[in-house]
C-alpha cells in the first residue's frame, strides 16, 4: 500500500496545496528511485551518483535559492523535500544539503556575480558537485581554532592545511575551503586539478555508507584572488551557511522517524508472540509506539513553525540549533526503539531502521553535535557562552 504519510494531528491542513504537491513529488522520487537500491548502495558503500541530474531536474538542488534555474522554493517546501529524501536515506539528503546549503548558499551568498553565474547553474542542474571545507583533524567542533592559511601571493593566495570528515569530497569539481587569512577567516572555491590540492576518501563508516566523505589537502595551492567569496567575513559566515543546512537536517530526520516508526507499527501488528496474539496488544509495546508518534508529532510542529518564520526572515541561529538538536534526537530514539520492537529482524538489512540508526548517529555529531546545539540554546536563554 503506498505510503500515505505519518500525520497523527491533521499536521497536514497546515501545508497548502502547492507544499503538498511538492511533498508528494518528492515522495514519489524517494520511493521509485531510491529505496530499491539503497539497500545494496549501503551494503557497497556506494553513493548512488546515477540519480544526481534527476535531482537537479525536480529543482531539488538548491531548491530554496533564487534566480539561477533554482527553483525558489518556499523554506517550508524546500523542509518537506529533505523530510521525504531523509525518509529514503540520510547520506541522500545529506548530498542535497551539502550541495544546496554548504556550497550553492555561500556562493549565492557571498560569492560574486562572476562566481554565481560560473558555478550556480551547473551546481543546480548537478552537472557539477560541491563539497564544503571547514572541519580540520584538530579542529571540529570549534573550527574558530582552524590551522588551514591562506596567504597573499601577489595578486593570488597560497592555501595550505588539511580538512577532514568533508561529505562530497572526493567527487566534487569545486570546494569551498575556508582558510584563516590575515584579516580573518576567508571561504575560498578551491577547482578539482588546482596544482597542491588533493583528495583521499575516508573508509570504513558503519555510517552514512551512500555517502563519500573525504579528506581534503593543501599544499602551497595557489588561487586566484577571484577564487576568493569577497562578500565572506569572518566565521560568522561559514557558520551563516551552518545555519541553512541545519535547517534542512531539522526537517529531514523527521523522515528517517517517519520510516521507523511505520516499519515499527507495521511490524508489530503483524508480529505475535505468546497465545498468537500480535506483539502490538502488549502494553510495553503501545507506550512505546505511542512516544514515537507523540515526539514525531512535536518535530513536525516545531519544523513548520521555523519554516513559517524563516519565511518571513525571522529564524535566527539559535531557533534553528533547537530544531536541529531536538528532531535529531527523538529520530534517534525513534530508529533505536523500532529497533528494538522487530526484535532480531531489526538488525538485519532487510529493514531499514539499523540504516537509519547508523545513520543518524552522525546526523547528531555533524554540523554542531548534539552538545554545542544545547550550549547554543543555553546562552541564548542565560546570556553566557559556556562553550567558549
Ligand atoms: C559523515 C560525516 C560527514 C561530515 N561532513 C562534513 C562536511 O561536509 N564538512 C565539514 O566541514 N565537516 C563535516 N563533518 C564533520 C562534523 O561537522 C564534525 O565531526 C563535528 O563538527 C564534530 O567535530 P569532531 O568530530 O571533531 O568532534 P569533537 O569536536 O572532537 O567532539 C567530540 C565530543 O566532544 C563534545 N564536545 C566538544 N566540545 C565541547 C564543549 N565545548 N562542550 C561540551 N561538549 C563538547 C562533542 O559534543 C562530542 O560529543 C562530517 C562528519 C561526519 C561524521
Amino acid at each position: 500500500m503506498a505510503f500515505r504519510g505519518v500525520d497523527y494531528f491533521r499536521v497536514d491542513s497546515l501545508f497548502n496545496e502547492e507544499e503538498r504537491m511538492v511533498r508528494q513529488t518528492a515522495r514519489r522520487f524517494a520511493e521509485e528511485r531510491i529505496m530499491p537500491l539503497i539497500r545494496d548502495c549501503y551494503r557497497d558503500a556506494r553513493f548512488p551518483s546515477e540519480l544526481i541530474p534527476e535531482l537537479g531536474e525536480l529543482g531539488f538542488l538548491g531548491a530554496n535559492l533564487e534566480g539561477y534555474n533554482c527553483a525558489g522554493m518556499s523554506n517550508v517546501e524546500y523542509g518537506l523535500v529533505m523530510q521525504e529524501l531523509e525518509r529514503a536515506d540520510s547520506g541522500i539528503r545529506s548530498f542535497v544539503s551539502v550541495e544546496g546549503a554548504l556550497v550553492m548558499y555561500p556562493i549565492f551568498a557571498f560569492g560574486s556575480e562572476e562566481q554565481k553565474s560560473r558555478w550556480l547553474p551547473r551546481l543546480q542542474n548537478g552537472s557539477a558537485i560541491g563539497c564544503f571545507g571547514l572541519t580540520e583533524p584538530d579542529f571540529g567542533s570549534n573550527p574558530a581554532g582552524m590551522r588551514t592559511t591562506a596567504t597573499r601571493d601577489g595578486a593570488g593566495w597560497v592555501l595550505n592545511g588539511e580538512k577532514t570528515w568533508i561529505t562530497n569530497g572526493g567527487v566534487a569539481e569545486v570546494s569551498v575551503v575556508w582558510a584563516r587569512t590575515p584579516e580573518g577567516i576567508a571561504g575560498f572555491l578551491v577547482e578539482r586539478g588546482t596544482p597542491g590540492f588533493s583528495t583521499s576518501d575516508i573508509h570504513g563508516k558503519l555510517s552514512m555508507r551512500a555517502s563519500v566523505t573525504s579528506s581534503l589537502s593543501m599544499a602551497d595551492c595557489h588561487v586566484g584572488d577571484a577564487a576568493r567569496l569577497p562578500g565572506a567575513k569572518g566565521l560568522k559566515s561559514a557558520l551563516a551557511c551552518l545555519t541553512q543546512a541545519r535547517y534542512g537536517i531539522g526537517w529531514g530526520v523527521i523522515g528517517a522517524a517517519m520510516d521507523c516508526y511505520e516499519t515499527a507499527r507495521e511490524y508489530c501488528v503483524v508480529r505475535k508472540q505468546f497465545d498468537n496474539r500480535p506483539i502490538a496488544s502488549h502494553q510495553l509495546v503501545q507506550e512505546k509506539l505511542a512516544w514515537m508518534i507523540t515526539e514525531i508529532t512535536k518535530a513536525q510542529l516545531l519544523a513548520v513553525h521555523a519554516g513559517r518564520l524563516k519565511d518571513q526572515g525571522l529564524a535566527d541561529p539559535a531557533h534553528v540549533s533547537m530544531l536541529k538538536r531536538n528532531n535529531t534526537a527523538i529520530a534517534l530514539d525513534c530508529a533505536r526503539l523500532s529497533r528494538d520492537l522487530l526484535g532480531a529482524n531489526g538488525i538485519t538489512d532487510e529493514y531499514p531502521v539499523m540504516r537509519h540508526l547508523c545513520n543518524l548517529e552522525t546526523v547528531k555529531t555533524y554540523e554542531g553535535t548534539d552538545h554545542i546545539h544545547a550550549l547554543v540554546i543555553g546562552e541564548r536563554v542565560t546570556g553566557i557562552a559556556a562553550y567558549k
